[in-house]
């Protein structure tokens, strides 16, 4: 390469990276006007004070799970000691209430800004008229009733399957998919259905990897889940095991050195939790992530894609990028399924299309989930994409880039295997 060549091509380079810069510039502008749980720290620190002298309780309380989940709040009348209500804000909480169960952690309810109408955490965790405004939808959209072989298992693929271990969770999302199943009261599975769920697990040695779920399978006992565990690990065709969980987001006191130490026990261990929104990232919860981690616990995120909380591509932009920082790799993004009592989550697919769109080539590969829909009737995950793929020869192909370019790109007939190994 001569010099004029050099200095040209350090020209075209600059310009393209001038480009580049650009394609990202409305994210940046509007990035730091994101609400984050991590700039609210002095706020959540005043709301927990408020709930501390409330309670009478102290420093030593808070940090433990058990007064965390005893303590959750599930009257109207210590809630609006706590957070700013109007009175037909009050009057809906009370009505949803006759009808479907609502419950906060102590910790969760100081992530509520007051000053915010649309606060997505108060969204996410306080009932809200449109609850029961509108009653259409499922009670059980997955038909998970009919995907029930054994116990307390659900199995909807070949290779793996989930053991439902509780209905417990620390805080009841107001857009649950399980709402059915939350009931009036706290119910963990038996002790004799767990056992014929790993019986079940044993007898089909095709059952490769095990998710205990919930509810929320943290709010199990440190000696329940060491059962549990330890006897899923003792099963050879079982090569890993996943815990589904939000207390990391809802109640990360629940991340104790004693569980770490469970949990350390029985490897490879993969837990997937549930961050919305980059205000539900804290000093607390990051700790808990890194805790996780620390121990080799790989994490990964299933966000589920809510109406006015995270339908926006800049903010699952960051939502990805923070919890990144914590370790925990985006895994899924869930388009929310039509559930009763939940419509008013709702949004289009074109919502959770523009958002993967302008992931792709816009940042990491490490911060993009897929997104995906559930098939009704219990039908399985099905990824959902922009198309990339413009059309199909059997000599070329035209693909669209990330940034919009249309190209051919030469398509070959594959050479079977058979012909390479003669
Ligand atoms: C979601 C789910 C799984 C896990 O699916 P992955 O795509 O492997 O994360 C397994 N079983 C059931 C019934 C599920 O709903």
């Amino acid at each position: 390469m001569n010099h004029t060549d050099t200095t040209n091509s350090r020209q075209i380079s600059i310009d393209r990276a001038k480009h580049l810069k650009l394609t990202i510039q409305d994210y940046l502008e509007i990035k730091d006007l994101i609400p984050k749980g991590l700039s609210r720290q002095v706020e959540i620190e005043a709301k927990k004070q408020k709930i501390l002298s409330h309670f009478g309780a102290t420093e030593d309380n808070w940090n433990d799970w058990q007064w965390q989940l005893s303590n959750r709040i599930s009257d109207v009348d210590t809630l609006t000691k706590i957070i700013k209500l109007d009175d037909k804000e009050i009057e809906d909480i009370k009505k949803v209430g006759q009808e479907f169960r609502w419950s906060v952690s102590p910790y969760y309810t100081t992530l509520i800004d007051d000053n915010n109408k649309y606060c997505p955490i108060k969204l996410m965790a306080i009932p809200h008229g449109y609850e029961i405004a509108n009653t259409k939808g499922d009670t059980d959209p997955m038909a998970e009733e009919f995907t029930n072989p054994a116990g307390s298992i659900t199995r909807r693929y070949p290779d793996r399957l989930i053991i439902n271990v509780t209905n417990e969770c620390a805080m009841y999302c107001r857009h649950c998919q399980r709402r059915r199943n939350i009931g009036t009261n706290d119910l963990h599975t038996s002790r004799e259905v767990l056992q014929e769920s790993i019986d079940y697990i044993r007898d089909n040695p095709e059952i490769r990897d095990v998710l205990i779920t919930g509810g929320d399978a943290l709010t199990l006992s440190n000696s329940m889940l060491d059962w549990l565990l330890g006897e899923l690990h003792a099963i050879p065709s079982v090569d890993y095991i996943r815990l589904g969980s939000r207390t990391l987001v809802t109640m990360p006191q629940r991340i104790t050195d004693k569980l770490i130490n469970i949990l350390k026990k029985y490897p490879p261990i993969f837990i997937n939790t549930h961050f919305n929104h980059p205000m539900e990232i804290t000093e607390e919860s990051k700790a808990a992530c890194d805790r996780l981690s620390n121990a080799g616990i790989p994490l990964g995120n299933q966000a589920v894609l809510l109406n006015g909380i995270n339908n926006n591509k800049f903010v699952m932009r960051l939502l990805n990028h923070e919890l990144l920082k914590c370790r925990v790799r985006p895994y899924y993004i869930f388009h929310a399924k039509h559930v009763i009592g939940t419509s008013h989550f709702n949004t289009s697919v074109d919502d959770g299309i523009e958002i993967m769109e302008y992931l792709r080539g816009y940042t990491s590969g490490m911060a993009i989930p897929t997104y995906i829909i559930n098939a009704p009737g219990g039908k399985g995950k099905t990824p959902i994409l922009p198309q990339y793929l413009i059309s199909r020869g059997s000599h070329s192909i035209k693909i669209r880039t990330w940034d919009g370019e249309v190209i051919d790109y030469p398509n070959h007939p594959t050479i079977p295997i058979e012909e390479t190994l003669k």
